[in-house]
């Protein structure tokens, strides 16, 4: 096979390497994209896309269930079944369709896809096991993107009943009983849709707390929620071993389970990818960068999960965006205000920017107050009248540092807020916007009203 000659070579086609690619094709850049998997990486095939179709499912048929039990607001459904193997193939189409899409979009861009896996033989060159054979690349600019994996925890490796969120996501019948190990961002996701299926679900954290990276105000409601839905949780426990459905437990009782899924964190994907043929300088096992996602290496740039923290979908976007830019010759940084984080949990949590610990930490003066579900008008005509929108201020000139929120639906809420912190909004700025009514977005300016001393619905 001919060697390939490039200006950019992008190695990953998730949400980070393939806008990277089609921001690059789009400038005029000549653009290779190596993928060992499918376009999309894991976000459209094996975690934001499919556990949001999931969790989607789960709440409708919840929310059916609900009606045949109690016949709530005078409607009553009788014996609701679900086809699990029908919301699998629903749930394979999106992805499907996304995947066309990406790929679609490369096409469009001018962006070479070649697939395979890719390793590198130095800072110019990488060789992609390709169905063909080895397939050489050499580029000017090489980004990588090779994003993350699950982690395994040495006592509870994967196979057989013990799961990842992949397989978690593509089980071809609803486990009777099922044991969540970590209470973060995908247990609790995953568990809830679950558990709203008809499983079984026990949580087990080894922290006090479910979700310990937000605060206690914000995961309250969560707590509660999951508790109505019958989810046992196990705080401050480890998980030891897995033997006859038996997950044996370090500070807790054991649970019996059908299947086990671990969710412990996800680790940067550099194994396997030639890189100690590269002098890179890394933090354990992520790619050191600067704030234009430079590398220690000349001409190599890295984007996404494998960079570390937060592992988000967005912020990969982001990055992958401003490197093409930047490889495009444009005077491009990270000049974030924030990257707004979602959890889909029952009800959602949202923040962005500073938390009040946060702007306390760092010695910042601030006006904190927060607006509750349970007096907006909005919030009560759905039913769901728990949790609340919060903003933090700097005291002396009221901008906004951060804002936080939970409750049903509020993931839409995160572009106004994350717009408001980058066009450096105040509190009065906020307060002063019309909010259409009756939306939840009315709680955010109430909040604002509020933390001015002046709100009017409460
Ligand atoms: P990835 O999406 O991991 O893509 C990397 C790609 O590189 C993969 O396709 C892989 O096959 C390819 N690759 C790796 N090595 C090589 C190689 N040597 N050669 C060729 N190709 C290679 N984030 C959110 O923002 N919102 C969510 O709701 C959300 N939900 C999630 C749910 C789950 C269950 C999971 C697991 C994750 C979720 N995430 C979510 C996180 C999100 O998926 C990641 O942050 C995002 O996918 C990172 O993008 P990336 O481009 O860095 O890497
Ligand atoms: P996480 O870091 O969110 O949560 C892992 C949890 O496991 C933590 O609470 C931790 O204390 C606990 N834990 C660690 N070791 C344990 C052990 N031995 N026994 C019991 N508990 C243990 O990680 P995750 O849920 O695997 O998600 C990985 C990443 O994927 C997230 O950090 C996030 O960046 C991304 N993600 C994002 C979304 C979203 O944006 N909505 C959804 C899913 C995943």
């Amino acid at each position: 096979m001919p060697d390939i000659k490039c200006k950019v070579l992008v190695i990953g086609a998730g949400p980070g390497g393939y806008v990277c690619a089609i921001r690059a094709g789009q400038l005029g850049l000549d653009t290779v994209i190596v993928e060992a998997e499918r376009p999309g990486g894991t976000c459209l095939n094996v975690g934001c896309i499919p556990s949001k179709a999931l969790i989607h499912a789960a709440h409708e048929f919840h929310k059916l269930g609900v009606f045949a039990g109690r016949g709530a607001i005078g409607i009553t459904a009788t014996s609701p079944a679900i086809d699990f193997g029908a919301t699998q193939k629903w749930m394979a189409g999106i992805v499907k369709r996304l995947n066309t899409g990406v790929a679609g979009l490369l096409k469009r861009a001018g962006v070479r896809l070649v697939a395979g896996t890719a390793r590198f033989l130095d800072g110019k060159t990488v060789v992609v096991d390709t169905v063909d054979g080895e397939q050489r690349i050499r580029a000017e600019t090489i980004v990588i993107a090779t994003g993350s994996a699950p982690v395994e925890l040495p006592s509870l490796p994967f196979g057989g009943a013990v799961i990842s969120s992949t397989e978690a996501l593509t089980l071809d019948r609803i486990p009777a009983r099922l044991a969540v190990v970590g209470a973060g961002y995908i247990g609790l996701e995953i568990g809830t849709a679950y558990a709203k299926l008809g499983a079984e679900v026990t949580i087990v954290e080894a922290e006090d707390r479910i979700l310990p990276q937000y605060d206690e105000a914000l995961t309250a409601p969560v707590r509660k929620r999951l508790v109505k839905l019958g989810i046992a949780i196990r705080t401050a426990a480890k998980a030891r071993s897995f033997k006859d459905g038996r997950l044996e437990l370090e500070g807790a009782e054991a649970v019996e389970a059908e299947k086990v899924m671990v969710a412990v964190g996800r680790r940067p994907r550099t194994r396997r990818v030639g890189l100690e043929e590269l002098d890179l300088t890394m933090e354990r096992e992520f790619i050191t960068i600067d704030d234009r996602c430079r590398t220690s290496m000349r001409g190599v740039y890295a984007i996404g999960d494998v960079t570390g923290e937060p592992m988000l979908a967005h912020r990969a976007m982001a990055q992958g965006e401003m490197v093409a830019e930047i490889i495009a010759g444009k005077n491009r940084a990270w000049d974030k205000v924030a990257v707004p984080s979602v959890c889909f949990t029952d009800p959602e949590i949202v923040t962005v920017g500073l938390s009040p610990a946060e702007a306390m930490s760092r010695q910042i003066e601030t006006s904190v107050d927060q607006f509750p579900f349970q007096a907006n008008g909005r919030a009560m005509t759905t039913e769901r009248e728990d949790g609340f929108v919060r903003v933090v201020a700097r005291a002396d000139d009221s901008v906004l540092l951060g804002i936080q929120g939970v409750g049903e639906g509020i993931s839409e809420l995160s572009a106004v807020f994350a717009l408001a912190l980058e066009m450096g909004a105040r509190l009065e700025d906020v307060a002063a916007t019309i909010h259409a009514h009756p939306t939840r977005g009315e709680a955010f300016q109430e909040a604002a009203l509020k933390a001015l001393g002046h709100a009017i619905h409460i």
